[in-house]
């Protein structure tokens, strides 16, 4: 499970120093839904996996990290847009501002973790906003995925996660062409009874999480 410390933290496009719970994880002990989500304590962390500058108002995973455009980016309509928008859960804002700030520097897959936990915390509140995340979260991973972003998961595991995103968001079609990208790229009978599983899910047309354990 995740272990949280509080640490001070200097921003890197600021230079502010902010006292952070930050997140220390480890490998997983329990469960993982289809999409990566842990379970157990780990949830807990969910609002540890990111960070926001209280001067400059950049938000990461680590705010002592910044590529060299994200200066540009912070100071943004569009960046500022997701973080005053009260449309959303305070939480899922920042995450979709980090996620807004790692497509405009190239960085995609991280811009899919962003938004997928976005996604998870509006589904939590039963938010409707949640879908809006779930297609950001399917468009990163799908634009890590076509630029050969190097953080990208493995592909099983990526067109498990859009497959799972696509199927709690109610489309079946996407959901299965995606598992049968999940299936092609299986290396085990494990990965391909997951597929199984995800299969079964759109089948029946729950779009509840499977909260299952993602063995791999
Ligand atoms: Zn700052």
């Amino acid at each position: 499970m995740d272990t949280l410390i509080r640490e001070a933290r200097q921003c890197a496009i600021c230079t502010n120093v902010t006292t952070y719970t930050c997140v220390h994880p480890r490998v997983p002990e329990g469960d993982l839904d289809l999409d990566h989500r842990p379970y157990a304590l780990s949830i807990v962390a969910l609002p540890y996996w990111v960070q926001q500058c209280g001067t400059c108002r950049y938000c990461a995973a680590d705010v002592r990290l910044a590529p060299a455009t994200a200066r540009d980016v912070v100071k943004s309509t569009a960046y500022l847009a997701f973080l005053n928008d009260v449309g959303y859960p305070f939480l899922a804002r920042e995450y979709l501002a980090a996620a807004h700030l790692c497509r405009m520097t190239t960085q995609y897959a991280a811009a899919g973790w962003h938004a997928l936990r976005a996604a998870w915390k509006c589904e939590d509140m039963s938010h409707p906003m949640a879908g809006y995340c779930r297609t950001q979260a399917t468009e990163a991973f799908s634009m890590a995925l076509q630029h050969g972003d190097a953080a990208t998961p493995a592909p099983y595991e990526v067109a498990l996660i859009l497959a799972d995103l696509q199927r709690r968001s109610g489309d079946a079609a996407q959901a299965l062409a995606h598992a049968a990208d999940a299936e092609t790229a299986a290396g085990t009978d494990a990965q391909r009874q997951w597929v199984t599983q995800l299969r079964s899910a759109v089948a029946t047309g729950t779009r509840t999480r499977l909260a299952r354990a993602l063995t791999r």
